[in-house]
């Protein structure tokens, strides 16, 4: 079994003590690689040294909308260069979030608009943080496909997605994929539950968000890319699916999406 942990924050404090352990016990898990995505400038440049270090990690750069009022003059500019490293596969993570509220929606706006230029630009596809704005980013993003020139590759992943079904029906019909993380295997995240059931397999993704949304059996601990199975195991049982599937059909879906480029 090969799976892909396609979004986790490695670099975060939370890893510090014990970073190549984890690293370690995601091997020993089967997973063959993780993305690793920024939330601003200076950690985009932290995640890019750590990919140098692990084999098995991949980057994105970006400025999370919860880091918007850093934005400044030069982030633009920053991001592009950083962006040329090898081990880059996307822009983000990118959105909007309205539930957290930590910089003004205007700028939140802004930011997330030149960020999706500068994927355009730089053909890569977007890894787009949403809360309590989904439909709102799917509107931005659906501006943002008709732009892209490099059309015939997928444009991004709705990471964590936790809107409704209908918004993610449109974001599936322009290309994009369905991020699940742990709360799937929540016992009262029915709407989650169903709209995983409702979605074809080939339009989503496994991932962590770790150090957040651990899933059961381990909820109240530390979440680590190793626990991603769980999140493969709880799709496979929703979908009478045998996990080997789910885990081939999910690891090829990062791959079409990230298309990650031999180092
Ligand atoms: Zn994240």
């Amino acid at each position: 079994m090969a799976l892909v942990d396609t979004h986790c924050h490695l670099d975060f404090n939370a890893f510090d003590r014990d970073r190549l352990d984890v690293l370690q016990r995601a091997q020993q898990a089967g997973l063959m690689r993780i993305v690793n995505p920024g939330i601003d400038r200076d950690n985009c440049q932290a995640i890019l040294r750590l990919c140098e270090t692990y084999s098995e990690l991949f980057a994105a750069v970006g400025v999370h909308p919860n880091s918007a009022l850093t934005w400044n003059q030069q982030t633009l500019g920053n991001l592009r260069l950083l962006a040329q490293h090898p081990k880059v596969v996307a822009i983000g993570e990118i959105g909007l979030d309205l539930y957290r509220d930590r910089a003004p929606k205007e700028l939140q706006l802004r930011v997330f608009r030149e960020q999706l230029e500068l994927a355009g630009e730089l053909e890569l596809p977007v890894i787009v943080h949403s809360r309590q704005a989904e439909s709102e980013a799917v509107d931005i993003l659906s501006e943002w496909v008709t732009q892209r020139t490099n059309g015939s590759s997928p444009p991004g992943v709705l990471h964590s997605y936790t809107g409704d079904e209908t918004t993610a029906q449109r974001a599936i019909a322009m290309g994009f994929f369905i991020g699940i993380t742990g709360p799937v295997t929540f016992k009262n995240a029915i709407q989650l539950q169903r709209m995983v059931m409702a979605l074809p397999l080939t339009c989503l993704l496994v991932e962590t968000d770790a150090p957040f949304l651990t899933p059961h059996p381990h909820r109240g601990e530390r979440n680590e890319p190793a626990y991603v199975h769980l999140v493969a195991e709880k799709i496979a049982e929703l979908k009478h699916r045998p996990l080997e599937r789910v885990s081939d059909i999910t690891t090829a879906n990062a791959e079409r999406l990230f298309q990650w480029r031999l180092v």
